[in-house]
């Protein structure tokens, strides 16, 4: 598949450093340590976002190339503690600036630690998807740290809070990557998005 041939592009440290604002861009979101590095790893069968990072890295946006016309985006990694407010702030002023000006962008793809979800970075990121119409499907990262049914009942419950608060449009599923749970769920969503 397309996904397996993706390679690293550029990293960008502001919005006009991205690459050509054409063909299909999906981006993926997530609260540092929710398992969006090992997540991008798994669904492309490559090492291409470190799984560990210091926080002053993660501040760019990185480019990885799936053909001529279609890439994958790695957003900065939110809230790390340790991380001085202006640091953060200039996080959300580039990852605004990117989430509201990418005409490319054809879907977030959200990662939440299924042991601690929807945190305030992921309703931050819900409430816009929903507001701008931009499809959000959520990986409900390390399903594997949960017995079988807990993880389900997990899923269940997300699944009604999403509805209750940002109504049908958003998509959730199970994913774990070192039980490589979950990867044909997502490369069907990117897929879709994508035009495969
Ligand atoms: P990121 O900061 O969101 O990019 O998170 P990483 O991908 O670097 O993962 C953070 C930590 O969680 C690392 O220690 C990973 O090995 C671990 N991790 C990530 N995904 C999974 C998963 O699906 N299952 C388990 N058990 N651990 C995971």
């Amino acid at each position: 598949g397309l996904c397996q041939q993706a390679s690293f592009l550029i990293s960008a440290a502001k919005v006009d450093q991205c690459p050509d604002d054409s063909g299909y861009e999906v981006a993926f979101a997530g609260r540092s340590n929710a398992g969006k590095s090992s997540a991008l790893n798994t669904l492309t069968h490559a090492n291409l976002a470190r799984t560990s990072k210091t926080p002053g890295r993660t501040q760019l946006l990185n480019f990885f190339r799936l053909d001529d016309e279609r890439r994958l985006v790695d957003l900065p990694g939110y809230g790390y503690a340790k991380v001085p407010i202006p640091l953060k702030q200039h996080w959300q002023h580039h990852l605004e600036a990117y989430l509201g000006s990418r005409e490319s962008l054809v879907g977030v793809i959200l990662m939440m630690d299924i042991r601690h979800p929807l945190t305030e970075f992921d309703r931050m990121m819900l409430d816009w998807s929903v507001a701008s119409g931009m499809p959000l499907h959520i990986l409900l990262t390390k399903a594997d740290k949960l017995a079988y049914g807990a993880a389900k009942n997990a899923l269940l419950k997300v699944r009604q809070e999403l509805r209750k608060g940002w109504g049908e449009s958003v998509s959730v599923q199970l994913f774990s990557a070192p039980k490589r749970q979950g990867i044909d769920e997502a490369h069907t969503v990117l897929a879709r998005w994508l035009e495969l």
